[in-house]
C-alpha cells in the first residue's frame, strides 16, 4: 500500500497533475469489506486529500450513518484521483490513466463488497467484472454477484444535493448493503 500512496503522489501521467494541490488516494478503514468509488476530488478534496469531506461527504456519512455504519469502517476512494478543473466530468483519457490504481486498491483491500457512487465509476466496475455496458439509471441498488464479490451500484451522492428526492431513492439502495452483508 506505501508504495501505491508514493506512485499515486508522485503520477504525472494526465494533465491533472499541474492543476491539482494533492491526489485524493482514499480514508477509511483497509481491513474493511466495502469498498465504495466515488468519482473525482472536488475543491475540499483536492486542498485536504480526503476524499468526501464536502457536501457530497455529508451526503454519503448520513447515508451510512442510516445503516449503521461509520466512514472508518469502511474503505472510500474515487476512481480519479485528482481534481478535474472547475469540477468538471472526469475525462475517458484520465480515467485510463488512472484506473490501474484503483485496480491494485482492490486487490490490496480484497473487498466483498464494492459499491460504485455515479456513473464514471459503476461504468468502470460494471465494464471490469461483468464485460457489459450499464447505464447507472438501469442499475442503481441492484445487486450484482461475480465468484464470492458483490457489486452493488449506486447514485452519486452529490445528486441528492440538487434533489432531495434522491435520498429516498439512495437510502433503499444503500439498504441492499446491509442485506448482502448479512450473506458473505
Ligand atoms: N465527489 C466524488 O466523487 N468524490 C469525492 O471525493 C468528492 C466528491
Amino acid at each position: 500500500m506505501n508504495k501505491l500512496l508514493k506512485e499515486i503522489k508522485n503520477c504525472k501521467k494526465c494533465n491533472l497533475c499541474k492543476t491539482r494541490i494533492m491526489p485524493t488516494i482514499y480514508c477509511g478503514n483497509l481491513n474493511s469489506d466495502i469498498v465504495f468509488i466515488g468519482e473525482a476530488p472536488g475543491k475540499n478534496e483536492d486542498e485536504t486529500g480526503v476524499p468526501f469531506c464536502g457536501r457530497a461527504g455529508k451526503i454519503l456519512d448520513e447515508l451510512l450513518k442510516d445503516i449503521n455504519l461509520k466512514r472508518e469502517e469502511v474503505y472510500i476512494t474515487n476512481i480519479v484521483k485528482c481534481r478535474p478543473p472547475k469540477n468538471r466530468d472526469p475525462k475517458k483519457e484520465e480515467i485510463e490513466e488512472c484506473k490501474f490504481f484503483l485496480d491494485q486498491q482492490i486487490d490490496l483491500i480484497k473487498p466483498k463488497i464494492i459499491c460504485p457512487l455515479g456513473r464514471f465509476s459503476s461504468k468502470y466496475i460494471l465494464k471490469k467484472y461483468l464485460d457489459k455496458d450499464y447505464e447507472i439509471g438501469e442499475v442503481h441498488g441492484k445487486v450484482f454477484k461475480v465468484n464470492n464479490l458483490f457489486i452493488i451500484p449506486m447514485y452519486h451522492p452529490a445528486a441528492a444535493i440538487y434533489d432531495r428526492k434522491k435520498i429516498e431513492t439512495l437510502k433503499k439502495d444503500f439498504k441492499k448493503i446491509i442485506n448482502n452483508l448479512k450473506n458473505i
